[in-house]
């Protein structure tokens, strides 16, 4: 029922994982919860009800590239996914649309899903490039050829503490839709990230287009986690979401 999402970026030790064996993601009823690793610390176990993944993966196969993992080393280590395209990959390590083509299709054929982030600056949406932009980013999956899920993440509120509001991420996942639809595919889950807290998750929750969230700073800690995703449980099962 609610795809529950963390990314620790560069956070997070084996303490923390600790931290989460004490909290019950397990008994938390239709939700799934998942957590983006750093590369180090792929190889621990999760405990149970967390779904391992990673946050990057290499454009390339196996070989001479010096820093980078690539996705037969991802599945190795018992994940079972990667972000693709968070912004913060595009921004700061100026990762193109070829990047992020080549990287969901190595996922894909070493058998392990993607989490593909997509999301406009600021700037974009007051400009009403907001379809120009999602189109554009969502090119680089075709063919589609494996497992997928879509983070619609606008750049303007990761990390910000202003999340998109309820219509601005409805607006975005309409279209993210219609784009599948116009490649006569059935639209993945779509989860919304960006600055997603205790706080706001019922709010977004309503919102039937969103799947479940991709969550940073929050994910962190264990019981801001599972609070989430409870407020994302308990409207769905006490309301018929719009539309
Ligand atoms: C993210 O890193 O994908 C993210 C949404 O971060 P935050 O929740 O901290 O805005």
């Amino acid at each position: 029922m609610g795809l529950i999402y963390g990314n620790w970026k560069s956070n997070g030790s084996k303490e923390l994982i600790s931290q989460f064996q004490e909290t019950p993601f397990a008994e938390a009823r239709g939700l799934t919860f998942a957590i983006a690793l750093p590369a180090t610390l792929l190889t621990c176990a999760l405990p149970p009800g967390l779904k391992k993944g990673a946050q990057n993966v290499s454009a390339y196969g196996p070989g001479a590239y010096t820093g980078e993992v690539h996705a037969g080393m991802l599945l190795e280590s018992g994940a079972t996914f990667s972000l693709v395209g968070h912004s913060e990959r595009r921004q700061i390590f100026s990762e193109t649309a070829e990047h992020t083509s080549l990287k969901i299709h190595h996922l894909w054929r070493a058998g392990l899903s993607g989490v593909f982030c997509v999301g406009e600056t600021l700037q974009e949406r007051e400009s009403g490039q907001l379809p120009t932009i999602l189109h554009r980013q969502l090119n680089a999956l075709l063919p589609i050829q494996g497992d997928l899920l879509i983070a619609y993440e606008p750049v303007w509120a990761i990390g910000t503490g202003r999340a998109a509001g309820p219509s601005e991420a409805e607006e975005a996942h309409a279209i993210i839709e219609s784009w599948f639809l116009d490649q006569g595919l059935h639209p993945p889950a779509i989860l919304y990230g960006g600055s997603v807290s205790t706080e706001n998750a019922a709010a977004l929750a309503r919102v039937g287009r969103v799947a479940g969230f991709l969550i940073g700073g929050a994910s962190l800690k264990p019981s801001s986690l599972l609070a989430i995703g409870q407020a994302f449980a308990s409207v769905r099962q006490s309301s018929t979401p719009s539309p």
